[in-house]
């Protein structure tokens, strides 16, 4: 990041499955001390797990719940001038940032509403603590995204300007999430969003990005054999019997499935799985809850063997971005959805 460029972690969606509270806990110990969750009650759960650094809400809040977000600290993003003057209204002093909207049409103020954007700026019970903007081809490279990206960082930029001229302190600023940072690096911010990135991964595995950092996965995703047995050619596994035995074949049982996060894109070959450092792939339809992998290749595996879903086993490894690519996703989607029945353990 530039000098005096700051990271806010975001840590929304358990922190993008890697478990919020390991995550945030984590940083807040090797000292970052800004946090970006999505909703309201992440941040309250950041705040009860002892999380004392600032939390922004990147998303809506309910305004009916401004003492909450005042009494946790919780700095809320204003997401549209009605918006702002509803939770104005609600009779608490809270910190927040504003969201100009440059492009992506989604959250945010239009960039041309000046006197609006100006009147909240103002408004004694929203402590504006910072200005922000969201880039939504940050992750292109082809020159009509890079045209339209610059054009996003311009506007912003130009209105910051003008909010100068009407002496405005420019509080701070932020417009970069992973991409943004990788590819715009050069953008003098007060903090960087960062979420995949700060999870040592890309969105796609063929991605490129002008910085490169060392980006190291800090997630492996690992299951376990419970069962194997044997079937016999033209015999079936799972639902719908989409497994036939091409010959006789040896079938292990793994207790992890689709409501642990592991796409059901992925049945019938489409995934792998790493055991005893061999790829093996997934034999029929994944279950909710458990799913079938054909071992006929590796002899030697035994119930008990680590089953490798993400991660390196020996000589192989199973990144998330190859993953996700193969069940039609993305990186954030896959790990995102990687749920609280997957028990964490933390290595240091
Ligand atoms: C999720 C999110 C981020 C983080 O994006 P990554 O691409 O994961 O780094 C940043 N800003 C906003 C507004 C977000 O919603």
């Amino acid at each position: 990041m530039p000098p005096g460029c700051r990271l806010m972690a975001v840590v929304k969606a358990n922190a993008y499955g890697h478990g919020a509270f390991e995550t945030a806990v984590c940083l807040e110990q090797i000292g970052v001390t800004s946090f970006a969750v999505a909703t309201i009650d992440e941040g309250i759960a950041l705040r009860r797990w002892g999380i004392r650094g600032d939390i922004l809400i990147l998303g809506f809040t309910d305004p009916s719940r401004a003492k909450e977000l005042h009494r946790y600290r919780l700095i809320q993003t204003l997401i549209d001038a009605p918006y702002a003057k509803r939770l104005a209204r609600q009779g608490y002093i809270i910190r927040s940032h504003i969201k100009i909207d440059t492009g992506m049409h989604r959250l945010g103020f239009g960039v041309n509403e000046r006197s609006e954007i100006l009147r909240t700026v103002r408004s004694r019970n929203l402590n504006v603590c910072g200005i922000y903007t969201h880039l939504c081809a940050a992750d292109s490279l082809l020159e009509d995204d890079v045209k339209f990206t610059r054009r996003q960082t311009e506007v912003f930029f130009e209105l910051l300007e003008w909010l100068k001229e009407q002496e405005v302190t420019i509080p701070d600023i932020h417009i970069q999430s992973s991409y943004g940072l990788l590819n715009y690096p050069e953008l003098g911010c007060s903090y960087v969003r960062a979420g995949i990135s700060l999870y040592g991964v890309l969105s796609a595995p063929d991605d490129t990005t002008r910085l490169r950092p060392d980006l190291r996965p800090v997630l492996s995703l690992r299951s376990q054999v419970v069962l194997i047995r044997e079937i016999k050619a033209g015999e079936h596994v799972g639902y719908g019997r989409m497994y036939e035995a091409v010959r006789d074949s040896r079938i292990a049982i793994l207790p992890i499935g689709y409501a642990d996060g592991i796409p059901r894109n992925l049945s019938c070959g489409k995934g792998e799985v790493l055991i005893r450092g061999c790829r093996v792939p997934i034999a029929g339809r994944v279950s909710m809850d458990q799913l079938a992998v054909d071992i006929t290749d590796i002899p030697d595996a035994a119930v008990g063997d680590v089953a490798t879903l993400i991660g390196r086993d020996g000589q192989e490894e199973l990144l998330a971005a190859d993953e996700a690519a193969r069940s039609g996703s993305i990186t954030n989607e896959l790990l995102s959805r990687i749920t609280a029945r997957v028990v964490i353990r933390t290595q240091t």
